[in-house]
């Protein structure tokens, strides 16, 4: 245990807010709150290293990473740049979805692990407390929460954030429904940085659609190159997408992606899968609690928006976190409505994506159309 918060003497921690998980929708959240006096504590696993999937920072979040006066530390980081990106989605043909021509410039292609791990030590450095271990339970208690953690610890918060990701477990104890609109599931892989590799010039992520899903590729800072098969969960079996032979051969038929690959000579020893479907907790906050980033509201990689989201739901919630603690009525059921618009705002610019692409009538497109 480290930082904010007190210690009774039965051994209980006791804070004003209790963040369940340290990714950017935690560390946002607990930023903000700690600049307004509250005293947070952030319950998070010690992360191992190596390489976190979610690579793709859109441009939009510089004015948020400025609001969280993270935005110079983030850009000294050593991440690369994004110019924009190319997809072959609907026709052969590469077009152009480019941000480099939008109001905030380039956008970052992410070490992710260090890119959350600097958020994390921006929350601490501002007065966050933490504990190292994942939430297992969550019991609300005279209007207080009290929250068990794997090693048996137990804390007490007036309110609780859950920032744990898509599968919202301390919201949906809280009383969330999680409401699922697909069964996407992404195989990754990593592609390490070739011997004599020469720097990689081109800077953009690339998407490429196939009969039964799509495929991404991003450069990697580091001169390693992340490339992910998407389809859906019961589609990947029948493809055999999990043996990374059948994988890269797969590949290989996906013209523009093979181009992009055409420096690594076969497939990664190993495979990530990881979900990736949309989903969103119904309400996303609730007396003394609030949902943020994927826990509230979890979107396809195919808007690459996770990260902007998490970012902005981590300010918004601790916004209403903090006129509930002064009294506010209704902010935590306004900020609840607010997910709830995001949500279906977003599932219909994603129909829309997925029907501009009319080549194929197989079982992923069709569940789409
Ligand atoms: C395949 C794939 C590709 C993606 N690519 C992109 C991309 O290019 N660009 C983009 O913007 N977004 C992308 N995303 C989405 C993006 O990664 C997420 O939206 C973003 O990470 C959400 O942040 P978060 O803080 O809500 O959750 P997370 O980043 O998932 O962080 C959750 C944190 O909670 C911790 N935790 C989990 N359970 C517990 C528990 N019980 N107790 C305590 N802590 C817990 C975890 O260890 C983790 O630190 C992608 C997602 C997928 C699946």
């Amino acid at each position: 245990m480290s930082g904010s918060g007190s210690t009774s003497g039965a051994g209980t921690r006791h804070c004003d807010v209790l963040v369940a998980g340290g990714g950017p929708a935690g560390c946002a959240a607990a930023l903000s709150l700690v600049r307004a006096g509250a005293e947070v504590v952030i319950v998070t696993p010690v992360v191992s290293p190596g390489w976190r999937v979610g690579e793709s920072l859109a441009p939009t979040a510089r004015p948020l990473l400025q609001r969280l006066g993270v935005l110079d530390r983030i850009a000294a980081d050593g991440h690369a740049p994004c110019h924009g990106n190319l997809a072959a989605w609907g026709e052969d043909a590469l077009s152009v979805a480019g941000c480099q021509f939008g109001p905030y410039g380039d956008g970052w292609h992410l070490d992710r692990a260090r890119f959350d791990a600097a958020l994390l030590q921006a929350a601490l450095a501002g007065g966050a407390g933490r504990h190292a271990g994942r939430v297992r339970s969550v019991r609300r208690q005279q209007d207080r929460w009290q929250v068990t953690t794997d090693d048996g610890s137990v804390l007490r918060a007036g309110h609780l954030v859950d920032a744990t990701g898509r599968a919202a477990r301390p919201a949906r104890r809280a009383g969330a429904g999680l409401v699922r609109s697909d069964h996407l599931i992404a195989v990754a892989g990593l592609l390490g940085a070739p011997r004599a590799a020469a720097a990689e010039l081109e800077r953009t992520s690339l998407v490429e659609s196939t009969p039964w899903g799509w495929w991404y590729t991003a450069p990697l800072p580091g001169g390693e190159r992340i490339v992910m098969a998407m389809t859906d969960a019961d589609l990947v079996t029948d493809l055999h997408l999990l043996d990374p032979g059948v994988w890269w051969a797969q590949m290989q038929l996906a013209g523009h992606i093979r181009d992009r690959t055409a420096r690594w000579e076969g497939p990664p020893r190993r495979l990530r899968v990881l979900a990736a479907g949309s989903a969103c907790a119904s309400p996303a906050a609730g007396p003394g609690w609030v949902a943020v980033g994927d826990a509230a509201t979890a979107t396809d990689p195919l808007a690459a928006r996770g990260i902007v989201t998490a970012l902005a739901t981590g300010l918004v919630a601790a916004r209403a976190i903090l006129a509930d603690r002064a009294g506010e009525t209704g902010a935590l059921d306004a900020y609840a409505r607010r997910i709830a618009a995001v949500h279906a705002e977003y599932l219909n610019a994603r129909t829309a994506q997925y029907r501009r692409e009319q080549r194929w009538d197989t079982p992923f497109w069709r569940r789409r159309h």
